[in-house]
Formats: C-alpha cells, sequence, structure tokens
C-alpha cells in the first residue's frame, strides 16, 4: 500500500477508493469555502495531499505565497516550524498544523537557550539560521536562510565578521565551502538526509548510468561530493524543466519525485534511497486536513515579542534577495 494511502479507510464494497478519495476532497473544498482557508503543502507531503493544495514549494516560498491571499486561514501540510514561518509572516491569519506532532527533528536540535550560550562565546558574531529552525532560534538570530539562498547570503555579509550558522552542520559545510568563509558550526542534522549513502548513489549511478544526480544539501559530504548538481527542492524542479536529461537521482526526501513527476512528466525520476523519507511530514493524511478545518486545529501562535524579532531576521534575508 502506497504510504500517502495509510490513513485513508479501506475501500467498502459500495465505494472503490477513488470514489472515496473523491469524497475526501469535496469534504475539504467545501471547508475551504467555509472557513475562507488556503492549503500549503511542502514538496515532501504525500503526493494526495500535494495534489490538493493551492500551493505547494518549500517552506519560506509557501509562507510569502500565503501572506498574500486575503484567506482568514491557513492549513499548512508540512512541519511545525514550517507553520510557525507562515504565523510569523501573517500575523492577521489563523495558522493551522493539521498534525500536532509533525515536528522537524532537526530545527528541534538547537533550542533559544543554546543559542544565546553560543552567542556570549562569540560576542562579535553575526548569526543565519536556515529557516529549518523554531521561531525563538530565528528570534535569536540575525539573519534567516534557505538552502537555496544560504550562500548568497553568507556572501552578503561583512567579511570581518564571524558567522554562527545554525542547525544543519552539512548545510553549513556546504556554505562554508562555497564561499570560503569560516563558520561556527551547530551539530545539527537532519536525520531524514543523512540516511542516503555513498554506496546509495553508487548503485544508483551503476543502474541508471545516465542519470543526472541532483542532491539537497542537507546530504553528508561524501555524499554531496559525489553528485553532480547540488540544489534546493525548488532548484531541483527548476533544474530539472530546463535540463535536456531524461533521467535523474534524486538524492532528498522522495517526496519531491511527486511534483518531478508531474512537471516532467516525459523524464524518469529514480530515488537515490527508499529509505529517505521523513515520518513528520508523512503524518499529515486527507482526514487530518478535515479535522483541522472542521475542528480549526491545531492552532500555531506566536507570543508577540518573538514574533517581531523573528520576523526582523527574515526580513533581513529578503532585503539581501528581493524575491525572485
Ligand atoms: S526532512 Fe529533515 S529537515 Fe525536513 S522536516 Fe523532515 S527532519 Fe526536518
Amino acid at each position: 500500500m502506497p504510504i500517502w494511502y495509510a490513513e485513508i479507510p479501506e475501500p467498502t464494497a459500495a465505494y472503490t477508493r477513488y470514489e472515496m478519495t473523491e469524497q475526501l476532497i469535496r469534504q475539504i473544498e467545501n471547508l475551504k469555502a467555509e472557513r475562507s482557508a488556503v492549503i500549503l503543502a511542502h514538496n515532501y507531503q504525500p503526493g494526495e495531499i500535494q495534489d490538493l493544495a493551492d500551493f505547494t514549494g518549500d517552506s519560506l516560498g509557501l509562507s510569502i505565497e500565503a501572506s498574500k491571499t486575503d484567506a482568514d486561514v491557513i492549513v499548512f501540510c508540512g512541519v511545525r516550524f514550517m507553520a510557525e514561518t507562515a504565523a510569523i509572516l501573517s500575523p492577521e491569519k489563523t495558522v493551522l498544523l493539521p498534525e500536532k506532532t509533525a515536528g522537524c527533528p532537526m530545527a528541534d536540535m538547537i533550542t533559544a537557550d543554546q543559542l544565546r550560550q553560543l552567542k556570549q562565546e562569540n560576542p562579535d558574531a553575526l548569526v543565519v539560521c536556515y529557516v529549518n529552525s523554531t521561531a525563538e532560534v530565528k528570534a535569536e538570530s540575525d539573519y534567516c536562510c534557505t538552502s537555496a539562498n544560504a550562500v548568497e547570503v553568507v556572501n552578503s555579509l561583512p567579511e570581518d565578521r564571524r558567522i554562527i550558522f545554525v542547525p544543519d552542520r552539512h548545510l553549513g559545510r556546504f556554505v562554508a565551502e562555497r564561499t570560503g568563509r569560516e563558520l561556527v558550526l551547530w551539530p545539527g542534522y537532519c536525520a531524514t538526509h543523512v540516511v542516503i549513502t555513498v554506496d546509495d548513489i553508487n548503485a544508483a549511478r551503476a543502474k541508471y548510468p545516465d542519470a543526472i544526480v541532483m542532491t539537497h544539501p542537507e546530504c553528508t559530504e561524501p555524499v554531496k561530493e559525489l553528485s553532480d548538481e547540488l540544489l534546493s527542492t525548488g532548484q531541483m524542479l527548476k533544474f530539472a524543466a530546463r535540463s535536456t536529461a531524461k533521467r535523474f537521482i534524486i538524492a532528498t526526501e522522495i517526496g519531491i519525485i511527486h511534483a518531478l513527476k508531474k512537471e516532467n512528466p516525459e523524464a524518469e525520476f529514480f530515488p537515490a534511497s527508499d529509505r529517505a523519507i521523513c515520518p513528520n511530514m508523512k503524518k499529515i493524511s486527507m482526514d487530518k486536513v478535515i479535522s483541522s478545518l472542521e475542528n480549526m486545529q491545531y492552532e500555531i501562535t506566536i507570543a508577540e515579542t518573538i514574533r517581531l524579532k523573528a520576523k526582523k531576521a527574515l526580513d533581513r534575508m529578503v532585503e539581501i534577495l528581493p524575491e525572485k
């Protein structure tokens, strides 16, 4: 059974699976209209959640998109830090996370207290935090960045300033290498990306020798060294659309393959590892989206003092890099 159907009840004699899915989609559409809601789905979400969303993409792109709509409610199909980012950018809207335990282990690998301690140890440093961080950590940071623009954000900072980069050490090393800057790194990592191994890449290359290997910077350094392109999920989608290649090996969470196939039906995409599944991303189901809209759960709220400070870090990033 495909993982994204796990939450849908088994078809009965009276209804086929297709009819049941259609029923759920209709129910979601009705609730969306009733609540004046917009549904966002991250690129790592189960395929059927991506299909029913109003917007799909990376976490920051989605939050920016949602802040521009006149919807009253944002249902964020993703993990907690993503819904928090939407709440930081859209304080006038109600932001819902359909599954309250959908967190990001990497974001939770550094607390605001730990970052404050790191700042004390490096009093002259500027802090750049990956968007995969809690609102409290963003509030303690000078700049935010995404995997797509981390290199540009760091490159834009004064050369005489030390830079603390949190929480992902693998993205941090990639940024240090591309910018030539010495960064103070935090030992965080994404448990989903680090399961992709050198053996996985070698085996996939042996099987599909003509394929281009696209790898996310959250992967380990040896895996990145074996890859053809190091790209964020948004950049993977753009690269595949422009490329004349017809086969790609994808070294990131496998959910992105749904969007890649949908946008490039003539090309083939193979996961570098079938194990690269983020269990938190897969906690969202159609049933949970329905409960979320019916019961207005689980609302994500951020204390205003934290929100304003966190927004500054996001705004500074956008100032450096006007939205593309
Ligand atoms: S894929 Fe990794 S970084 Fe993304 S939400 Fe899951 S654990 Fe966090």
